[in-house]
């Protein structure tokens, strides 16, 4: 489409990336199309998924597994930045997009992300924590820290740094994100979770978290004992 777009470099240096070789995700990232996308308005794809249109520099199309780029964009753009996103978009490409039937209720899974749809109202959750995986991936294949989606990367980083790197990514690339949701459950309570996630979606970063460390001290409180209980074992703190 255009010399900026160098999809194989970018798909060479995404494997090459220790916790993003899989096979799957190998089989997937070869596969991953690219288009261009003409004047920078989304397609059928974009009013069906947001309900309106508007103009975008480039999104993927998990149901065709395709991304188009605008092309007005990247005529224009630095080779750095057009690189960036193409490595963002091929990041989301890889994730896994499930389809989660049940009675009354359809979720579709795009990564972290779950939109849910009921006969009587349609709703999304984990969008900005999903975004926010995504760059923090990007930012690692790139080898610098991006200014896009800062905080909900920053937000990213401390979650990791309390349920670890695998965790995530498995929840982000399968189908199955039972180990995450419970990994989550257990240090944050269910409803806590879903609170930052909302807040997240939101734009609320500062609030998310303040919840995040305020779970984590209540937490710690809890399990550490008292000096009294460390005395009456004989264990007394100097
Ligand atoms: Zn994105």
């Amino acid at each position: 489409m255009t010399r900026k777009i160098r999809l194989n470099w970018a798909r060479k240096q995404i494997i090459q990336e220790r916790i993003l070789c899989s096979k799957k995700i190998i089989e997937k990232i070869f596969t991953v199309k690219i288009k261009p996308l003409k004047n920078g308005t989304l397609s059928r794809f974009g009013k069906e998924s947001f309900g309106k249109e508007f103009r975008t520099l480039a999104f993927y199309d998990p149901n065709k597994h395709i991304i188009y780029f605008n092309v007005k964009f990247i005529n224009k753009a630095d080779g750095k930045l057009v690189h960036e996103i193409l490595i963002h978009e091929l990041i989301h490409a890889i994730s896994d997009h499930s389809t989660i039937k049940i009675p009354g209720l359809t979720i579709l899974k795009s990564g972290l992300k779950r939109q849910f749809f009921t006969k009587k109202k349609d709703g999304c959750d984990c969008k900005a924590l999903n975004e926010g995986l995504v760059q923090y991936l990007c930012n690692k294949v790139i080898g610098r820290q991006s200014l896009s989606y800062r905080y909900e990367v920053e937000f990213i980083t401390k979650l990791i740094s309390l349920v670890g790197e695998e965790t995530l990514i498995e929840a982000f690339v399968s189908d199955d994100v039972s180990i995450f949701e419970d990994k989550i459950d257990e240090r944050f309570g269910r409803e806590k979770f879903s609170d930052v996630c909302r807040k997240l979606d939101q734009g609320k970063y500062t609030i998310a978290l303040r919840i995040i460390n305020q779970s984590i001290n209540d937490l710690s409180r809890a399990v550490e004992p008292t000096d009294c209980e460390l005395n009456k074992y004989g264990l007394g703190l100097i």
